[in-house]
């Protein structure tokens, strides 16, 4: 039995790095410390796709890794327009890979964060980002105001290691020391452990920001009784804790990006931020979900010059998010094939984008079957990052991380199944010029 320290977690943005593992006979057989249950799981290991597919009159038949990669890149270079889809839950060296093979396709290549985060990339875009790192938070924060996010059920170690719950080196006395608001449309998990819950209407989060700008710039007369539902006492005590803070901390969830008025409510949100500069030392950040969300949009920038929805079919990099989305492309059914990699758009797409991926040829890369499986034409099983292969990501903070190898394995890296596709897809293209 061998230990091994400070492993990465890679399932959540919070990407913990402290995880203590004991390995036999190269399987993981208890994780010792550092991890939440989620985390626990899947390091543990679950269900995996045995085998590389191909699907035949409605049924998948296993075959080689060879015969599946040649069947994707023939898919792939047939389609007039693929749609290459998911990417957060992968690592930052098959990003880059996924990039040239978009360019290689004049293809469309989007992530996740088109259904998360994407307001958010819209709103930082529009007005900019005053943040800081989850250990400026841990160190300095005394306030912390969790908007539409439930971290005690979706980020479980955020509390304990970045924020609430942490001690750093001018917060020794963690939780003690701190005050927490919830701002949520129902009593969540976390909600019930902050100092303040503030339970606005559904959709209302843009009114409640302006109020609380209103106040902290001097301006509480303009506010009415009750804004969104929060009466006028409760966001005069909630703008006092700002100001009287040394350090506000605002972490924001899908709760705000999702509704009203989308991008809006973070550039608000952002302005919020500023409002709270005249009184004190104040951050904000997106509580980002998958493990590489954050690495995605940080590898399609640097390569393309924008984070998400990118065509590539003029031969140069083309931005239009609500045009070249993924779900906006498959509900106009614009695209003719699909490869979704790392993601499981048929858990979470509306029905009628799922309607048109149904119809197309599916190309799945996973470690793991999910609803996407269920019509994919062609799936790759891929080798767990940060347990079976290894790779740059980006924490939600945008502090980049080492994912290690822990065990050995016969299945492929994306990194190395997105080669080889590309490689098929060249060859193809040069025979046919022959
Ligand atoms: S909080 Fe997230 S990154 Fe940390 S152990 Fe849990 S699932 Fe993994």
């Amino acid at each position: 039995m061998v230990e091994v320290t400070d492993v990465v977690c890679s399932l959540c943005g919070c990407v913990c790095d402290d995880i203590v593992l004991e390995v036999e006979n190269n399987e993981i057989v208890k994780v010792k410390k550092g991890a939440c249950s989620v985390g626990k799981a899947k390091l543990l290991g679950h269900e995996r796709i045995k085998s590389p597919a191909i699907r035949e009159n409605g049924e998948l038949r296993e075959c080689s890794y060879d015969e599946a990669i040649k069947k994707a890149a023939e898919i792939l270079y047939k389609s007039r327009r693929s749609l290459l889809y998911g990417w957060s839950s992968t690592v930052c060296e098959a990003h880059k890979v996924g990039v040239e093979l978009t360019e290689d396709l004049g293809a469309v290549m989007d992530n996740t964060a088109s259904v998360c985060h994407g307001p958010s990339v819209l709103a930082i875009n529009d007005v900019g980002l005053p943040s800081c790192t989850l250990g400026e938070v841990k160190n300095r924060a005394d306030l912390i105001i969790y908007w539409g996010a439930n971290p005690a059920q979706a980020h479980a170690n955020h509390m304990k290691r970045y924020s609430y719950v942490s001690k750093g080196y001018w917060t020794e006395e963690g939780k003690k020391g701190k005050k927490m608001v919830v701002v949520d449309v129902r009593k969540t998990m976390t909600a019930k452990m902050a100092d303040v819950f503030v339970q606005i209407k559904q959709g209302k989060d843009y009114q409640v920001f302006s109020a609380l700008r209103a106040i902290l710039r001097g301006h509480e007369d303009v506010v009415p009784d009750e804004v969104g539902g929060v009466p006028k006492e409760q966001l005069l005590e909630v703008a006092n804790m700002v100001k009287e803070s040394k350090f506000v901390m605002t972490f924001f969830g899908m709760g705000v990006t999702h509704t009203g008025a989308r991008h809006n409510n973070i550039v608000n949100a952002i302005q919020f931020t500023r409002a709270a500069h005249l009184h004190t030392k104040a951050s904000i950040m997106p509580l980002r979900g998958h493990y590489n969300v954050a690495g995605i949009n940080q590898v399609c920038t640097w390569e393309t010059g924008f984070p998400f929805a990118i065509d590539m079919s003029r031969g140069y990099a083309w931005y239009n998010p609500g045009e070249q989305s993924a779900t906006d492309l498959l509900y106009r059914g614009d695209c003719d094939a699909a490869m979704i990699i790392a993601s499981d758009p048929g858990a979470h797409f509306p029905g009628e984008s799922l309607k048109h991926l149904a119809k197309i040829p599916v190309i799945q890369i996973d470690p793991y079957a999910n609803p996407t499986t269920e019509f994919a034409d062609v799936v790759i099983p891929a080798a767990v990052s940060g347990i079976e292969a290894e790779g740059n990501v980006y924490r939600m903070d945008n502090v980049p991380i080492r994912l290690r190898k822990i065990l050995d394995t016969d299945y492929l890296p994306d990194e190395e199944i997105l080669q080889r596709i590309l490689t098929e897809i060249r060859a193809m293209r040069e025979k046919e010029g022959e």
